[in-house]
C-alpha cells in the first residue's frame, strides 16, 4: 500500500500536468503524484494542433471567451475571471515558453512545436519533485473514511485528496457513476458533414462566406465554409457540429441543411439583384463571371443547378430561371449523410454533469476531496485553442483552492 502522497492526480494529460505544477508551485510541501495509464504522458498535447499545439485563443475578455463553449458557457464565466487566456500567455512566458498569435486568433508556441509545451511541463514537474508514474491504469477507486483508495493493476495508493483528469475515458465515467455522479452521455463534437451532391462534387477546395441552417431545428451558423472531397467543412460547419452535437447525434447524422451562399441576403433581395444584373449585363453569358464575392466555379455550378445552360445570356433568363437561381444562392438544400473527423481532432461532448461540480474549487458537490480538471467534465469548445484553455483554467482554479 503506497501512502507516500498527499494528492494523487489520475491522468497524465494537459489538465493533469497543469494542475500538478500549479499545486506544488503554490505549496511546495505537498507531495503530488500523477498516475498515467500509458507508457508516455501528454500524448494528446503531442498531436494537438497538427503537432504545433494550439495552446489558447487570443480572446481576452471572459464574457466573450465563454461564447466559444457549447457546453460550459455559463459555468466557465466565473473561472475565466480568475484565469483567462491572457493569464495562460503569462503563465507560459514565466515558464520559458513564448506564444504567438496567428491571424485567426489561434495561439501557438513560437517554436511551432508541441514538444516545447511537453518539455516545459516535464521540466517543471522534475524541478518541483512531482512524481510522474506511467503504466498506472487506475482500475477502481474507493472512499474510506477521509481517504481515497486508488487501485491500479500493480499498486494501491491511499491519499487525502484525489483529482481526476482522465479526459473522455468512459471507464472512469462508469466508476464515477457508481459513486452517484451523473454523466452526460458522450457524443462526438467537431466533425465535418458528408454530402454527396453534383453541385459540389467538382469543387473541393472552394470556400465561401455563408450562413447555414439545419432543417427542423434552431441550429444556425455563419462563417467560412470549405467544400471538401467528402462534403463540407470549415468554421461554419464545425460550429454547427459543436453546438448541434447532441441534436445531430439524435438525427443519426442524417439531416438536411440550407445554405445561403450570400450570407445574409434574403431570397427576394437576391431576386432583385439578379433582375438588375439581367438589365446591366444583358449580352453577357450568365455563367461566365460570378457577380458575387465567391469563386467562379461555385457560381457556374449554382447556375447549372438552376436549369440555366452554360452559354445562356442574362437577357434570355426566364422568370422561373431567375427565381431558381435566387433560391440556389440563398436557400440551397443539401442532404447530409454521416460525418467525418476534422483533422483527427475529435472532441467529446459529454462528461460529469456540471451541476455536480463547485466551479469555485472544481470539487465534487457529492464527495469531499474529490476534484475534476479538463475534459472529464461536460465542457467542450469549438476548435481554436479553447479546449486546452478549459484544461488550464480548471487546473489553475483547482490548484488555487485545494
Ligand atoms: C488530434 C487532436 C488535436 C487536438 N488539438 C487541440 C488543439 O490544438 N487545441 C486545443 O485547445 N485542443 C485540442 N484538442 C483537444 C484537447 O487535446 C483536449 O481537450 C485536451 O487534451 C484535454 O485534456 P485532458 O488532460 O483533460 O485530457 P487528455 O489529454 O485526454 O488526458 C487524459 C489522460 O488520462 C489518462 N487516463 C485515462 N484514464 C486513465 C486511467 N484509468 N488511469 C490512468 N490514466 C488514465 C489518459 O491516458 C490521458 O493521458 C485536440 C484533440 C485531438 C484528439
Amino acid at each position: 500500500m503506497n501512502q507516500n502522497f498527499d494528492i494523487i492526480i489520475v491522468g497524465g494529460g494537459a489538465a493533469g500536468f497543469f494542475t500538478a505544477i500549479n499545486i506544488v508551485e503554490k505549496n511546495p510541501k505537498l507531495k503530488v503524484a500523477i498516475l498515467e495509464r500509458g507508457a508516455e504522458v501528454l500524448q494528446k498535447v503531442r498531436i494537438s494542433g497538427g503537432g504545433r499545439c494550439n495552446v489558447t485563443h487570443a480572446c481576452f475578455e471572459p464574457n466573450e471567451l465563454v461564447k466559444f463553449y457549447p457546453r460550459g458557457e455559463k459555468e466557465l464565466r466565473g473561472p475565466f475571471h480568475q484565469f483567462c487566456s491572457g493569464d495562460t500567455i503569462e503563465w507560459f512566458e514565466k515558464h520559458g515558453v513564448e506564444l504567438k498569435i496567428e491571424d485567426d486568433g489561434r495561439m501557438f508556441p513560437v517554436s511551432n512545436s508541441s514538444q516545447t509545451i511537453i518539455d516545459c511541463f516535464l521540466k517543471a514537474t522534475q524541478k518541483l519533485g512531482i512524481s510522474v508514474l506511467t503504466g498506472q491504469s487506475v482500475q477502481s477507486i474507493f472512499k474510506k473514511d477521509n481517504f481515497w483508495k486508488v487501485e491500479t493493476q500493480n499498486e494501491n495508493y491511499i491519499v487525502g485528496k484525489l483529482i481526476l483528469a482522465t479526459g473522455s475515458n468512459p471507464k472512469m465515467w462508469e466508476m464515477l457513476q457508481q459513486f452517484g455522479h451523473a454523466v452526460i452521455n458522450p457524443v462526438p463534437s467537431l466533425f465535418t458533414f458528408n454530402i454527396k451532391d453534383s453541385r459540389i462534387k467538382e469543387l473541393p477546395g472552394v470556400a465561401a462566406q455563408v450562413s447555414v441552417k439545419v432543417k427542423d431545428s434552431k441550429l444556425t451558423s455563419t462563417g467560412p465554409l470549405l467544400i471538401t472531397h467528402w462534403g463540407m467543412s470549415g468554421p461554419a460547419i464545425l460550429k454547427l457540429s459543436a453546438w448541434g452535437a447532441r441534436i445531430l447525434h439524435d438525427k443519426n447524422y442524417q439531416f438536411t441543411i440550407f445554405i445561403n451562399w450570400l450570407n445574409d441576403v434574403e431570397t427576394n433581395e437576391a431576386e432583385k439583384i439578379l433582375k438588375d444584373l439581367k438589365q446591366e449585363q444583358a449580352k453577357k453569358a450568365v455563367s461566365k463571371k460570378s457577380p458575387f464575392d465567391f469563386p467562379n466555379r461555385l457560381w457556374e455550378s449554382l447556375v447549372l443547378a438552376s436549369g440555366i445552360e452554360t452559354e445562356t445570356k442574362w437577357a434570355d433568363l426566364s422568370k422561373i430561371q431567375l427565381q431558381n437561381l435566387a433560391h440556389q444562392l440563398t436557400n440551397a438544400t443539401f442532404q447530409v449523410n454521416g460525418k467525418s473527423t476534422f483533422k483527427e481532432e475529435f472532441v467529446t461532448a459529454g462528461g460529469i454533469d456540471l451541476k455536480e461540480i463547485n466551479f469555485k474549487t472544481m470539487e465534487s458537490k457529492l464527495h469531499q476531496n474529490l476534484y475534476f480538471a479538463g475534459e472529464i467534465v461536460n465542457i467542450d469548445a469549438i476548435t481554436g485553442g479553447f479546449n486546452f484553455q478549459n484544461a488550464w483554467t480548471s487546473g489553475f482554479i483547482l490548484a488555487n483552492n485545494i
